[in-house]
């Protein structure tokens, strides 16, 4: 059994060439809820289910994020009553959030309701939001403290940023099944995944970090970070605004002693060496995912 600790698109796809692997282990992923909103009412969780739709196959690949087949008939009947539209979500998607608010709203948890939908969609990753509790990542800026949707999509990370806070994660309850996913995991995997606003809100939650770094010789971590930049989103920018190097070894400062084995693109072999000698093991393949080929290369590595 591994467990993969997880954001949004970088996590989903690593998640997808993992299942994809010969004799692909059995296979949980602990996933960041800092990105959580509850927009008309509805409660929306961008990670969850972006690794949810990757998985079933629904994904779109053409915007990276949404579902394939995607109709948009209630946004624009809300957009004509002149509601908030910017956040868009389509017909489809929304059968996913009306599901899970009425399922909170009965009394069910996060972590209960992802593994009823889970099961709906046919995918076999343990799906354990990191937290039942509420988590949410904000930002300092140039333009004030935006919320996470505000920062990302209306201002589309296009703004400077001074500090990110994940409010509630001091407070916030690991839930059990997503620690004794990391106790009992025969390997942990840290995600390709933005360390500041995907992993790190996960690692804010009080026990989490310890928990991993007790398994520190079992953490393999995949860098996001491709040559100096991002492959997607604002990870590098963040990074940098942060005071952080822009680079895998910068990211690897970041996480500092809860990883025991890097893996980095062929790209940053290069690094190897100043990664070698901070401690790690370092495996160095082909990184970047969508490619059969390419998914296979980091499933193996990260597996071996
Ligand atoms: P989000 O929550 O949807 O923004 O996604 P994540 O935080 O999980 O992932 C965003 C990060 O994934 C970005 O920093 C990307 O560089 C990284 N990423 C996306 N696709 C790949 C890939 O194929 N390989 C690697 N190494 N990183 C990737
Ligand atoms: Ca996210």
């Amino acid at each position: 059994m591994i467990t993969v600790l997880s954001g949004g698109v970088g996590a989903a796809r690593l998640l997808r060439a993992l299942r994809a692997a010969p004799d692909a282990p059995a296979t949980r992923a602990v996933v960041n809820v800092g990105d959580d909103l509850v927009l008309h009412g509805l409660t929306i969780c961008p990670d969850l289910d972006t690794i949810l739709y990757t998985l079933a196959g629904l994904n779109n690949d053409a915007t990276g994020w949404g579902l394939t087949g995607e109709t948009w008939r209630v946004m624009s009947e809300l957009e004509a009553l002149g509601g908030e539209s910017w956040f868009r979500l389509g017909d489809r998607d929304l059968a996913t959030h009306l599901y899970r608010s009425q399922r909170l709203a009965d009394g069910a948890t996060k972590t209960t309701v992802s593994a009823e939908l889970a099961r709906s969609l046919g995918v076999d990753v343990e799906l354990l939001p990191v937290t039942d509790d509420p988590l949410s990542t904000v930002f300092e800026t140039a333009r004030g403290r935006l919320s996470f949707q505000e920062y990302f999509v209306r201002h589309h990370h296009d703004v400077v940023v001074s500090g990110v806070e994940v409010v509630g994660a001091p407070s916030a309850r690991p839930s059990p099944a997503a620690l004794s996913a990391i106790h009992d995991a025969e390997r942990i995997v840290i995600a390709p995944s933005n360390p500041i606003i995907s992993i790190d809100p996960i690692l804010q939650v009080p026990g989490v970090a310890d928990a991993v770094r007790r398994r520190r010789a079992d953490v393999v971590a995949v860098s996001p970070i491709i040559d100096g930049v991002a492959l997607k989103g604002p990870a590098d920018r963040l990074l940098g605004e942060l005071g952080h190097e822009v680079s895998c070894v910068g990211v690897a400062d970041f996480y500092g002693d809860l990883v025991g084995t890097w893996v980095i693109d062929e790209a940053d072999a290069r690094y190897e060496a100043a990664l070698r000698e901070r401690g790690y093991r370092v495996r160095v393949t082909t990184t970047i995912m969508g490619r059969a080929d390419h998914d296979a290369a980091l499933a193996a590595a990260v597996l071996s």
